[in-house]
């Protein structure tokens, strides 16, 4: 069994009340780890170091090449024990290996970004209006920053808030999801073998309730950067009100994937698939509703429906599994809820609904693939979130149609669209109020572009260029060269 502390100033360090938390394994419920459960006192001494390195240990003043040296160094390692954090990564959440190392990939492209941005923006001088004067705008790293993270896709998750803030030179306290822990812990570890200054970057392990209430509450941090659910990043946003300190929210998706008749019929069938069971629709991302225009509309569901029906359930581990189990209990019962909501609301079940029927899986959280057609725009299970194998299916006639349904949602992380109509994509793109928008694909995201949702689904952008000057304060440097005497009060 795996055995990790938790790494605050430059220490590792169990809990101080010696609580520890089980980790489980998806797959058949075995404890896989125990890890520290740290509450408030432990998170104010991660901040305070925090707030040391940011104000007296340097870090923030450290030539920006260095730190991006530093960076880089990290994504090498993470590239050197790329198997071994994926197979960590699979342990932990249940998903399959072969998803996990395309994370690690990502991870360690994110790391590499970001360094090569770290000394890339000079600032911009301004043309004064005022004559003799200088007049510019540099930035800033913004000081000590909370990251909260959630249970889904934790490293990537952590990655995408660990690397930006390094390399424009903040301070990190790191908290990732008291469910899946354990890759960050090891790139936490990574990052003391890379050489970051003592205090730069720490991780507190504990419930969201304490070590991410101090992370957002306390007036010693400086932006508070969280990924997770709606409600829980509302709560961080009063929180973060008593010193008014910056908040960063990606929140949660529904996101509509709409199917035109005009669409290419066997790759939109391919993509939705794809779009929804990676990690058992376990993605903010999920395409988990789908709108189907009615010429094709009864062809694409029977065709969805067999290809669901072969979708292969099992162990992450083994080579033939296509779907993995759900990563918690809790999130089990959660999904379970949400399929039995989907047959009272009246939405025709065609495929799933259930757990699976198989021995092997039993001691596993698997959820069936599950199907439900005739659904209706206020629906729950169209308009909620339930971050499992479930699709909905609703029909629509016209274009507007199509756009205004989709468009009827408290969310805007992402949608995507499939057709042939090069008007259509001028149209439909515009008028879809959504974060990210894919034409004829679907789910697909990477470092260059940034990511973030309208609407409820969150504020503020990461990765791209914005990812990394959300960790950046704009300050404006005026100089006078040749003052000269106002006389205007008492001369
Ligand atoms: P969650 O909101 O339950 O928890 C996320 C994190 O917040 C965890 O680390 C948790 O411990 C912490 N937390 C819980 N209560 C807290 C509190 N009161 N104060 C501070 N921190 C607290 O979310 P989850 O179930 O772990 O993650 C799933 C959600 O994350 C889904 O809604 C999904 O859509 C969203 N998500 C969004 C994106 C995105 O890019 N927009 C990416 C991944 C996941």
């Amino acid at each position: 069994m795996i055995r990790k502390k938790m790494y605050i100033d430059g220490e590792w360090v169990a809990a101080d009340s010696g609580k520890e938390r089980e980790i489980l394994n998806p797959f058949d419920s075995s404890v896989i780890a125990s890890v520290p459960e740290a509450g408030r006192g432990e998170t104010r001494r991660a901040i305070a170091a925090a707030r040391r390195a940011f104000d007296e240990g340097g870090w923030p003043q450290t030539p920006a090449a260095e730190r991006a040296r530093l960076v880089f160094k990290l994504a090498e390692l993470i590239e050197r024990d790329h198997e071994e954090l994926a197979r960590l990564e699979s342990l932990d959440t249940g998903k399959t290996v072969e998803e996990s190392r395309w994370d690690m990939d990502d991870i360690a492209g994110i790391f590499r970004y970001f360094a090569g941005l770290a000394d890339k923006d000079g600032g911009e001088v301004i043309e004064s209006p005022v004559p003799d004067t200088t007049s510019y705008v540099m930035r800033e790293p913004v000081g000590v920053c909370g990251q909260i993270s959630p249970w889904n896709y934790p490293l990537l998750q952590a990655s995408w808030k660990m690397a930006p803030a390094l390399a424009a030179g903040c301070t990190v306290v790191m908290k990732p999801s008291e469910i899946t822990p354990l890759t960050t812990i090891k790139v936490t570890e990574l990052a003391e073998e890379a050489g970051f200054p003592k205090g730069v970057v720490n991780t507190v392990l504990g419930p969201g309730a304490e070590v991410g209430a101090e992370l957002s509450e306390s007036h010693d941090v400086d932006l508070i950067s969280f990924t997770g659910g709606i409600e829980t990043g509302k709560t961080i946003m009063r929180a973060a009100t008593g010193n008014v300190k910056k908040v960063a929210l990606e929140l949660g998706g529904k996101n509509p994937n709409i199917i035109f008749d005009d669409a290419d019929f066997d790759l939109a069938v391919d993509y939705a698939l794809n779009g929804v069971f990676f990690h058992a629709g376990q993605i903010c991302s999920a395409g988990a509703r789908i709108l189907v225009q009615e010429g094709i509309h009864d062809r694409f569901v029977e065709e969805l429906r067999k290809r669901m029906e072969r979708i292969k359930l099992g162990n992450g581990f083994d080579d033939d599994t296509q779907m993995g189990p759900l990563t918690s209990a809790e999130h089990l019962a959660k999904v379970e809820a949400y399929g039995e909501i989907g047959k009272k609301e009246g939405a025709k079940l065609l495929l799933g609904g259930c757990r699976p029927d198989d021995e092997a899986l039993k001691d596993g959280y698997f959820y069936m693939p599950t199907l439900f057609s005739d659904c209706e725009n206020d629906m729950r299970i169209v308009q909620e979130e339930t971050f499992g194998p479930i699709i909905t299916i609703e029909k629509f006639s016209t274009e507007e149609e199509a756009v205004t349904r989709a468009n009827s949602t408290v969310y805007g992380l992402s949608a995507g669209f499939w057709t042939n109509d090069p008007n259509r994509i001028e149209r439909v793109s515009k008028a879809l109020r959504f974060g990210t928008v894919w034409i004829n694909d679907f789910n697909v995201y990477f470092v260059q572009a940034p990511w973030g949702g309208y609407k409820q689904s969150g504020l503020g952008r990461e990765l791209g260029r914005m990812g990394l000057e959300e960790y950046t304060e704009v300050k404006h440097v005026y100089r006078n060269h040749a003052t000269k005497a106002l006389n205007w009060f008492g001369a």
